[in-house]
Order: structure tokens, then C-alpha cells, then sequence
């Protein structure tokens, strides 16, 4: 793998995590802004739960969705960078920055790259 190769093939990784954690943020914001206007509602009684209690409950599911996809996300980061070739560590964050800088992994020193 050519340098070129490695930092293209890190940049598409970094691109597809930055959509994920977009999509994420989009839905953990938009079941914080349902709460909200729920209770809003609810306090000046503008909303009867009374004859529809389902309504609480689907955004306590939005909710553990949002949640779910996090830790989703937290997995994905993860795996976000590419595999030293020799030590098999992932190379995210500095250790990526190191291996592009140096072209050697910042974990064995070995070189990642040709
Ligand atoms: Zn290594």
C-alpha cells in the first residue's frame, strides 16, 4: 500500500464515521427537541395524554433508539481507522496522524506502508 493509498483509504473511513455520527446527533437532537415540546405541552395544556398514553411511550422508544445508535457509533469509532498490517491495532485519531506522518504505526513502529 502506497501512501496515497493509505491516507485515501483513511479519509473514506473518516467520511463514512462523520455521516454516522451526523445521522446520530440528528436523531438524538430531534427525540430532545419531541421531548421537549411534550413537556411544553403538557405543562401549559395544550396536550391531553389521556386518551393517547402511546404518545410518551414512542419517545421513550426514540429515545432508546437514540441511545442504541450511540453506543453504535462509540463501537464504530472503534474501527473507524485502518489495521497496522504487523500489530493489528486500529490506527484512529493520533496513532493514524503518527502512521501519515512517519509511516510507521505509533503503537510497534513498524511501517504501515511502502
Ligand atoms: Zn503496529
Amino acid at each position: 500500500m502506497t501512501k496515497h493509498e493509505f491516507i485515501s483509504q483513511l479519509r473514506a473511513r473518516e467520511r463514512q464515521f462523520n455521516r454516522r455520527a451526523f445521522r446520530g446527533c440528528t436523531l438524538l437532537a430531534l427525540w430532545l427537541i419531541g421531548v421537549a415540546v411534550v413537556d411544553y405541552l403538557q405543562q401549559h395544556g395544550e396536550l391531553n395524554l389521556a386518551g393517547s398514553p402511546d404518545l410518551r411511550r414512542e419517545v421513550a422508544a426514540a429515545g432508546f433508539i437514540a441511545v442504541f445508535f450511540i453506543f453504535v457509533l462509540i463501537l464504530a469509532m472503534t474501527k473507524q481507522g485502518l489495521q497496522c498490517p504487523h500489530c493489528r491495532k486500529q490506527l484512529v485519531a493520533v496513532a493514524a496522524r503518527i502512521a501519515v506522518a512517519t509511516g510507521n504505526c505509533g503503537f510497534c513502529g513498524e511501517k504501515v506502508y511502502d
